[in-house]
This record gives structure tokens, C-alpha cells and sequence, in this order.
């Protein structure tokens, strides 16, 4: 696990636009985290990183939401799932394995369903108000390398 601390929103939301430009089709990020950790934040990062204009906001009642750019992105919030099953039932693997890069907000809700490969991020408030630990897992070979290109250069306390 590495982690990077970050100072305000911004400082969020830059970490996952420059994630964007390593990504390609079937990539898949985790996002976990209470509410108001930062995960929506991140995934509007990382959809003006992958060339997407359009206004990014929590599909918290439609679960999810497609967005054009460069790579499509399927962005989830499962916070109103009840179970993965119900994930499942939506056609969750379609876009997981399909033609664009999958983020879900609270995906470690639905983990037994998740990709074996993917990026694992956890958000958490420190006491100062805009401090976040980010905490970030690859999973599979891929994305241990991966990381290594994203965070490059990146203040990170490794453990
Ligand atoms: P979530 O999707 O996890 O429920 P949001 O991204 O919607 O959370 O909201 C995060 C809130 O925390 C925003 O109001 C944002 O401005 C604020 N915030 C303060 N500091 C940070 C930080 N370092 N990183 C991300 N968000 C931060
Ligand atoms: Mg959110």
C-alpha cells in the first residue's frame, strides 16, 4: 500500500487527473471512503483528465453514469445497493470488461463482484479539515506498475 496525503481538494482532484493519461479500456478504480471523503471528487479528476467536459456529480440515485472522452467512463456510486448481486443484476460486468474505465464510489461495498485487477483507493479525513490520507492498493501485476508512473514524484509515506 502507498499513501499520499493531500491538502485540499484540489491537491485531490490533480492526483486523479494525472491517473488519467495511464489509463486504458477495462481499467478499474475502487474508490472507498466515509461520505464526504472526497471519492466524487477524485472521479471528476479523472474525467477531465480523460477529456470529459460534461459536469461530473455522484450518481447516488441512477448508480450509474456514462460519460464520453477519450475512453468512455462508467462512473458507479453503490452506496443504495443493497448487496453486489444487485450489481450484478444491473450488468456491472459489461462495463467492468468493456470498452471503457470503470470508478465506483464505495467499491469495497461490493468487493466480492470487483475486477481481481484493479486500483484500490481509500479516502480518509485526518482532524485538519482538508487533510486526506489517500491510501492506494494495486492489485495484479499490471497495476503495480502502474502506480509506480502515477505517483512518480508525488510527496507518499509508503508502508
Ligand atoms: P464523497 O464522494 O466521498 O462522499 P465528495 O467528493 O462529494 O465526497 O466531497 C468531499 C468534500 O470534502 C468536498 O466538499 C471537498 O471540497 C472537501 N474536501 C476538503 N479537503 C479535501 C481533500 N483534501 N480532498 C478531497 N476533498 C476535500
Ligand atoms: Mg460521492
Amino acid at each position: 500500500m502507498l499513501t499520499v496525503i493531500t491538502h485540499s481538494p484540489e491537491e485531490t482532484w490533480e492526483l486523479a487527473r494525472k491517473l488519467a493519461p495511464i489509463l486504458t479500456k477495462g481499467d478499474f478504480i475502487s474508490l472507498s471512503g466515509d461520505l464526504g471523503a472526497g471519492k466524487t471528487v477524485f472521479a471528476k479528476g479523472l474525467a477531465v483528465g480523460l477529456g470529459i467536459d460534461a459536469p461530473v456529480t455522484s450518481p447516488t440515485f441512477t448508480i450509474i453514469k456514462e460519460y464520453e472522452g477519450k475512453l468512455p467512463l462508467f462512473h458507479f456510486d453503490v452506496y443504495r445497493l443493497a448487496s453486489a448481486e444487485e450489481l450484478e443484476e444491473l450488468g456491472a460486468d459489461e462495463y467492468f470488461y468493456g470498452e471503457g474505465v470503470s470508478v465506483v464510489e464505495w467499491g469495497d461495498r461490493v468487493e466480492e463482484i470487483l475486477p481481481k485487477e484493479r486500483l484500490s483507493i481509500r479516502i480518509l479525513r485526518l482532524v485538519d479539515e482538508d487533510l486526506r490520507r489517500i491510501e492506494v492498493t494495486p492489485h495484479g501485476e499490471r497495476w503495480n506498475k502502474q502506480v509506480d508512473k502515477w505517483l512518480d514524484g508525488e510527496e507518499r509515506v509508503d508502508s
